[in-house]
């Protein structure tokens, strides 16, 4: 077993060991924020007819050559065609149709003239102006050519992507199954939230801040609950968690305590351990292991410590796992606007706010910093990557940042 290795370690161990290329067929309406597993190719030009975008009269363009406010050219109406018609007759010379926005261009016309620009009188349309062939003439598929990549293996399906696939009259595709991500806490001070405190007890908040991160993120989240601090209660726990989820998160005990008791627990069920503790504070004291084929992930039951193993070390694993690009945390540098006067001989990693000062984005640390403390994460956007060496950080400072 592997032993305080690097993040960057933590993130290649994890996704050479475990991959998921599940996929199903879904209803397009079902597709939404589901990642393709697939490309799609049109099957169909859009549009799939040349058509007016403008209400007016489809004509030939030569037949308005020498129009003007001084010298109208009359051409005869042959026909009037919505959208959702399709029209009869050919428009030949002096010749012209009536249009409606979205209806097809009859074949003869090669432009369309906006109503604005032009006077009916009964069976006549009156042009004043010059028209080049083409003018407000929309060709089919302009928008999108049969044949053409529209959609590509692991694109995210937006709105867009929906509205592209209802138009290219497709009703079904094939995704990636979204991981299902179960979430056990042990700890015997842990109460319930709704029953009252007795001595010595907290209330159980990771099992819920981990889980709606993991919500978040777009997994199928399972919360199972929390387990005391026992063996035997823990691997049982622990093998029907696993049973029902590609993933299990455990919260707690993953350190040297007396009472940490998930390494052993993992020895019990027959688990293999991975990796043992990231060189970086907080978050320090996480276990990897490998059941029936499935990563078991142990984050330290400190919430601080918890959520910025989840955001640094699990969600680049999501991200690969479930074929979510978008996911993966995203790197930039910015601009400290306090100080942070500890050292940092060890890689370290601080909460902190992203905001906008003028021009400039910088980053305001938040005050609590201890991997214990809960509340600094609620206004916490991005997460600041001290590497070890570190000197105490100036205000002014170029960091860099994970946003979340
Ligand atoms: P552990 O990782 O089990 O040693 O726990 C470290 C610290 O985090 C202790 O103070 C625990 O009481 C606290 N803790 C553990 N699990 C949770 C949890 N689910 N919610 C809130 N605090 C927790
Ligand atoms: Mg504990």
């Amino acid at each position: 077993m592997k032993t305080k290795i690097t993040l960057e370690e933590a993130h290649e161990i994890l996704k050479s060991c475990f991959e998921l290329n599940d996929t199903e067929m879904v209803s397009i309406f079902d597709a939404h924020q589901r990642v393709l597993a697939q490309d799609i190719f049109a099957p169909i030009d859009q549009p799939p007819f040349d058509r007016s975008p403008v209400d007016g009269y489809a004509i030939k363009a030569s037949d308005s050559i020498g129009a003007s406010a001084e010298h109208p050219l009359k051409l005869e109406i042959i026909e009037e065609v919505f959208a959702g018609q399709f029209p009869e007759k050919e428009v030949l010379e002096k010749k012209a149709c009536r249009i409606m926005t979205g209806a097809p261009i009859p074949r003869g016309a090669d432009c369309v003239i906006r109503q604005e620009e032009a006077a009916e009188s009964v069976g006549f349309v009156e042009i004043q102006m010059q028209l080049v062939s083409g003018e407000n003439y929309c060709y089919q598929g302009e928008d999108i050519k049969k044949g053409e990549h529209i959609l590509k293996k692991e694109d995210v399906l937006n709105y867009a992507g929906i509205g592209i696939l209802v138009c290219m009259g497709i009703t079904e595709v094939l995704v990636y199954k979204i991981p299902k991500v179960a979430v056990l806490s042990t700890g015997d001070e842990l109460t319930p939230v709704g029953q009252q405190l007795q001595p010595g007890k907290i209330y159980n908040s990771n099992l819920y801040m981990i889980g709606m991160r993991l919500k978040e993120f777009g997994m199928e989240t399972i919360i199972l609950g929390n387990v005391a601090d026992d063996i035997e209660e823990s691997c049982k726990r622990i093998k029907e968690g696993l049973a029902q989820a590609d993933i299990l998160i455990t919260i707690g005990g993953a350190s040297v305590g007396k009472k940490d008791l998930i390494k052993e627990s993992m020895r019990e069920v027959g688990a293999d351990t991975l990796f043992w503790k990231v060189n970086m504070k907080p978050g320090t004291p996480v276990l990897v292991s490998k059941l029936d084929g499935k990563p078991i992930i142990s984050l330290s039951g400190n919430p601080a410590a918890a959520s910025i193993s989840l955001e640094v070390m699990v969600r680049e694993f999501l991200a690969y796992y479930a074929h979510r690009n978008d996911l993966i945390p995203q790197k930039t540098e910015a601009i400290l606007d306090n100080s942070f006067n500890k050292e940092s001989t060890r890689r370290r990693v601080l909460r902190g706010k992203l905001v906008k000062k003028g021009a400039d984005d910088v980053v305001e640390l938040v005050r609590k910093h201890s991997s214990g403390v809960l509340s600094s994460l609620y206004h916490c956007n991005c997460l600041v990557d001290v590497p070890a060496g570190t000197a105490a950080l100036q205000k002014g400072q170029s960091v860099t940042i994970y946003k979340l």
